[in-house]
């Protein structure tokens, strides 16, 4: 008997499966980081499955790199009326152009970025960038605080980067956690998903059947926090 749902690490690549009445299986690769999920037909096993995945691998990686490149290709020029995602809700871009450094603010549902006529692009997404890291880092504290004593644990370490493929990792030996920069733009929700997804990760290494009882009982609704993080839009039409 299979189990409804299941994670698996296939050469190192996380796959969602998701045990369903069909008759074949089907593996998709979703943006923005490729993340892998497959639908399987219940008379299949994890094994059967991981072996499919094997099989397609060099299809998924494929699939990942142009992801990869079409995230490259959507960077923002940082001007007005383009919209950039804070904490899962979209706002609208106003640049304020007025001597002086570089700074954000979100003024009603806009974010406001004041910038001297001189900044460059770069310099605006540096600035933009540099304003997500210190979101992250004024509400991480609190979230892993929390949740050290849930879990009777402590994080000695925590960094904030950015990553191609992870929403964030875990370290055993050194129980050093890293969280992705984009998690600044999803729900708050899903921050949290990361947070107890990598400290469940001290006391099970790979997604295996006991990690997931963890998940469950930890946070029962990880699944759909997941679903959330991972279904967001790739790109973000600018308003006109
Ligand atoms: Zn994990």
């Amino acid at each position: 008997m299979s189990t409804a749902n299941a994670y698996l690490t296939v050469r190192g690549i996380g796959v969602d499966v998701v045990y369903k009445d069909i008759k074949n299986l089907h593996i998709g690769v979703y943006p923005p980081i490729g993340r892998v999920r497959v639908a399987a037909p219940e008379r299949l096993d994890d094994d059967q499955v991981r072996l499919a995945v094997i099989q397609r691998l060099s299809w998924i990686k494929r699939q990942r790199e142009k992801l990869q490149a079409a995230s490259r290709q959507s960077e923002r020029e940082m001007i007005t009326g383009e919209s950039h995602y804070v904490w899962g809700i979209r706002r609208r871009l106003k640049v304020v152009e007025r001597p002086g450094r570089t700074n954000i603010e979100i003024d009603g549902e806009r974010l406001v970025l004041y910038a001297s006529p001189e900044a460059t692009t770069e310099e605006r997404r540096v600035a933009l960038d540099r304003w997500y890291r210190e979101q992250l880092r004024q509400a991480i504290p609190a979230l892993i605080a929390e949740w050290e004593t849930k879990l009777d644990v402590t994080v000695p370490k925590w960094t904030i980067r950015r990553m191609k493929t992870k929403w964030g990792s875990c370290n055993r030996e050194t129980r050093h956690l890293w969280f992705n920069l984009e998690l600044a733009k999803k729900h708050p929700n899903c921050l949290e998903y990361i947070v107890v997804h990598e400290m469940t990760h001290y006391f099970e290494r790979s997604h295996t059947e006991r990690f997931t009882k963890l998940m469950d009982k930890q946070l029962p609704d990880w699944r759909s926090r997941r679903d959330q993080l991972n279904e967001a839009p790739l790109t973000e039409e600018v308003w006109r």
